[in-house]
């Protein structure tokens, strides 16, 4: 097993020093940022993986895109690896050889590769995987624990610290665990009644913990789930079924804008989102709401290091 590495926010506090977050890096290390530790005795530089939310996950899924239409020749894995408990290995490799990359898709944290031979290749990135295309030929490093071989170019899943998963089906139709996801939140299934419902079911839960379950929000992440308080102006510490009508539409509507934006802004090239937005500024020390210049709150709530503007996000309560 894995160590379990203390979060950002502890390893700070343990050290001692001020965060200052700088720009996601887009090499395959992608799914964390590089933060630097503005120590007054040494600087340096340290990795701090994120989750990997919506958009990054989306991110990752286009960086296979030069393999579609293309056959797989060969399949390497590090087959002891704990992202590929419960699999049939040999079903995987008998059926991905000789099979075209037909077609993928992400949703929420989890993304789907279709492949010809009845092929479906389900991965979950976990904390810290990410997929990148390699150059033939390729050697597959320590961490990267899948590695299909096409002629031209290797499509590669690393995972250092294999929280991620592998799934594998084969047949005619999509397999369950993919049939069986909620429904995306920029989906037309995503109605005011459904997210009413499931806020009515979590009603004693901080509305920040609620954004973050992925069987309502899915794909709604840390940073994300602060973004959307933010812009709908409600206190992520409020229970969610003390929500008034007003916060509850404004739930809605802008978990919508800030899912739909964040594939639109991020995923693209895994930029950042504008400095208008709250992400910007959470990261920072003494970091400021970019709408009135108050200096925002931090506190774990839902186990997650929560930012909010104190003067913007007082209201929503019935
Ligand atoms: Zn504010």
């Amino acid at each position: 097993m894995a160590r379990v590495m203390p979060s950002a926010a502890v390893r700070v506090k343990q050290q001692g020093v001020s965060p200052r977050r700088c720009r996601a890096n887009p090499d395959p290390l992608s799914l964390g940022c590089l933060i630097q530790f503005l120590s007054p005795a040494a600087p340096f530089l340290f990795y701090i993986p994120l989750m990997p939310e919506l958009a990054e996950v989306e991110y990752h899924r286009r960086q296979w895109n030069r393999g579609l239409g293309r056959r797989v020749v060969g399949v390497e894995w590090h087959g002891d690896k704990r992202i590929f408990r419960g699999l049939d290995l040999p079903l995987l490799r008998a059926t991905l050889e000789g099979a075209t990359l037909r077609a993928s898709e992400a949703h929420g944290k989890r993304m789907l590769f279709r492949f010809s031979k009845g092929g479906w290749l389900g991965l979950h990135l976990g904390m810290t995987g990410s997929l990148r295309c390699e150059p033939e030929p390729f050697t597959g490093g320590k961490h990267d624990h899948l590695v299909l071989h096409q002629r031209e170019q290797a499509l590669v899943f690393s995972d250092p610290r294999q929280f991620g998963r592998v799934l594998f089906h084969r047949g005619k139709t999509m397999p369950d665990w993919w049939a069986s996801l909620p429904p995306a939140v920029t989906s037309p299934q995503f109605t005011r009644q459904a997210l009413a419902t499931f806020l009515a079911r979590h009603a004693k839960a901080p509305i920040k913990a609620v954004l973050l379950d992925q069987a309502q929000f899915p794909g709604v992440g840390n940073w994300m789930a602060d973004e959307i308080l933010w812009r709908a102006r409600i206190n992520p510490r409020i229970p969610a079924g003390r929500l008034n009508a007003r916060a509850a539409n404004a739930l809605w509507r802008q978990a919508r804008f800030v899912c739909a934006a964040a594939l639109r802004l991020v995923a693209p090239a895994h930029g950042d989102p504008p400095v208008s937005w709250l992400f910007a500024h959470r990261w920072e020390k003494g970091g400021r709401c970019p709408r009135d210049g108050v200096q925002l709150s931090r506190a774990t709530i839902g186990g997650r290091t929560t930012a909010w503007c104190p003067r913007c996000q007082g209201a929503g309560k019935s």
